[in-house]
């Protein structure tokens, strides 16, 4: 098998900013949460803010916190957003963190999940990242048409671990990378800078970065304040703990009256 080399999907070691090169535009897909928040930081850093743009994705969550949560850390870095609804693609899917799904969200750890499984999870949204990235090359192409462009995708190690997340693998990014480069003249790229990293390394640079984490949200519930219990809370909790500090998205919650997660 062929496999491309890392600069399919690795971020750019130069990035035209000055006026006699072509702009360099930076798409970042935007979650909410703080691996894309992180990627979203990153963006801003290399291209500068009025380069950078942020789509967020409405597959049919359950509930649209995080929706909020990428809304709130666009205005931050006072960057454009643009929000696509693509949930009639999922309509037929029982995935757990859909809308109507049977299935409850489980709050074993992923490394539990995936013991206990196989490497399928009940949190795996059926192709999810190839749905998204899609998406966005499209988007990209039309904003930009022949000028260069960035996609940011905020993959980490952590989530392809035991392929709880496939479309999170090394393989995976390489080859939609490559077709993206193919697919659009070679206009758009992928950079998924976080790909050889874990969650706590992604944090490590966030906060170098500045990164907005007290706007973010992880959790897979959609309550008033995360559970602390799903593995997306679990994850986040040890990526901050990690790094020695205390996630700034709990004391928000704290400070609004409310008591953190258990
Ligand atoms: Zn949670």
């Amino acid at each position: 098998m062929r496999t491309m080399p890392k600069a399919a999907f690795s971020p750019p070691s130069t990035v035209g900013h000055g006026s006699d090169m072509m702009p360099n535009h930076a798409l970042v897909l935007s979650s909410g949460g703080i691996d894309s928040t992180t990627c979203l930081a990153l963006a801003v850093a290399e291209h500068g803010a009025a380069n950078v743009l942020s789509l967020s994705i409405y597959y049919g969550q359950k509930h649209r916190v995080e929706l909020q949560a990428a809304h709130a850390v666009a205005q931050f870095y006072c960057i454009r957003q643009i929000e696509f609804d693509l949930s009639p693609v999922l309509r037929f899917s029982n995935c757990a963190l859909l809308n109507g799904s049977s299935q409850s969200i489980s709050h074993d750890s992923y490394g539990e999940q995936v013991a206990e499984n196989g490497c399928r999870i009940a949190t795996y949204v059926p192709f999810r990242n190839g749905l998204m990235l899609s998406a966005a090359a499209s988007l990209a192409q039309s904003l930009y048409e022949q000028e260069p462009c960035t996609l940011y995708l905020g993959a980490h190690q952590d989530d392809a671990a035991g392929n709880a997340y496939a479309d999170c693998s090394l393989p995976f990014l390489e080859h939609i990378g490559q077709a993206i480069q193919i697919g659009t003249y070679g206009n758009v790229r992928l950079a998924a800078p976080f790909a050889h990293c874990n969650k706590a390394a992604v944090v490590a640079r966030g906060l170098e970065l500045g990164a907005p984490y007290h706007l973010t949200w992880s959790c897979y519930e959609g309550g008033e304040r995360p559970c602390g219990e799903c593995a997306t809370c679990r994850d986040r909790a040890a990526a901050f703990a990690a790094n020695g500090v205390a996630d700034p998205a709990l004391a928000r919650w704290t400070s609004k009256g409310l008591e953190g997660p258990r």
